[in-house]
């Protein structure tokens, strides 16, 4: 091959978009933007602390799931090559907590305690909370996601004061107000990531539809997913190979027109997984 006929690729230069989720946080505020939502099927990977999508009929985690449950209908649980499968739900919503905005990148951090923003080095010394007021991506199991929905349905299962709840009800005209009006909290805590507690904000002076909410552009839920691995990448996952190590080879043997994975992406899935524990 000539050299001009080599195509090279700076791998530092493709710009990796981070995904716009929402990191759980040790408290989440947001509007939800939209009814429209989309469900996947995930398979957790207790040893990695990682999600990854189920393959459907065919999935090689379901298959051993189910070799495992032959095998020990009463303890299969407990064995380190089963992967419980479970139904995450994800939406559109205008997340509001308050962080950190680094003045000179954008980057943000919910730790309030943050010095030096990460991506870009400033000084973040003296920069005060505020509210994020960007549209990501909420990803939510099977818990919180059904007491949304009751509460959609009835909204006074969560307005605990009857007065409130006319009051609500009054400033919409009689009607249940839209899905925008309402400020949601998901709290997290810290000792036990799997409990997480879900609230709405029903201080009736609070639920409103902002005017601004109307012309946010909304992300492509269907572009927004898990890990996704082949079936012969998930026997790997069996022999002990890591995903960052997966998605390693994934590279070494992509051509040119498969677009490489960066190691950001290889952390911010760690990240992902970290934060949505659960
Ligand atoms: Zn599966
Ligand atoms: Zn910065």
């Amino acid at each position: 091959m000539k050299i001009e006929e080599v195509q090279t690729t700076n791998k530092k230069s493709q710009k990796y978009q981070k995904l716009p989720f929402v990191f759980l946080g040790q408290r989440t505020n947001f509007k939800i933007l939209s009814n429209d939502v989309e469900v996947l099927d995930v398979h957790y990977i207790p040893k990695l602390r990682a999600f990854v999508e189920c393959n459907g009929k065919d999935c090689e985690f379901c298959e051993t799931n189910r070799q495992l449950y032959r095998e020990n209908p009463k303890t299969f649980r407990s064995h380190p090559n089963y992967f419980p499968v479970s139904t995450k739900y994800l939406l559109n919503v205008y997340e509001t907590t308050p962080a950190i905005i680094c003045p000179n990148c954008g980057e943000y951090y919910k730790d309030t305690q943050v010095l030096t923003c990460d991506s870009c080095k400033a000084s973040l010394v003296g920069v005060q909370p505020q509210s994020l007021n960007r549209v990501h991506i909420l990803r939510i199991g099977i818990k919180i996601f059904d007491k949304l929905k009751k509460f959609l349905i009835d909204p006074s299962t969560m307005v605990d004061d009857k007065d409130d709840y006319q009051e609500i009800i009054e400033k919409f005209d009689g009607e249940i107000p839209p899905i925008q009006a309402w400020n949601f909290v998901i709290r997290v805590d810290p000792n036990d990531k799997k409990e997480q507690d879900f609230q709405v904000n029903s201080n009736p002076s609070k639920v409103f539809v902002p005017e601004e909410i109307s012309n946010l552009t909304l992300h492509n839920l269907k572009d927004a997913h898990y890990l996704r691995l082949s079936n012969d990448e998930m026997k790997l996952i069996y022999k002990g190979v890591t995903i960052r190590d997966v998605l390693n080879s994934r590279n070494s043997q992509s051509s040119a027109e498969v677009q490489s994975v960066s190691e950001d992406v290889v952390e911010d899935i760690q990240n992902a997984v970290d934060s949505l524990f659960g």
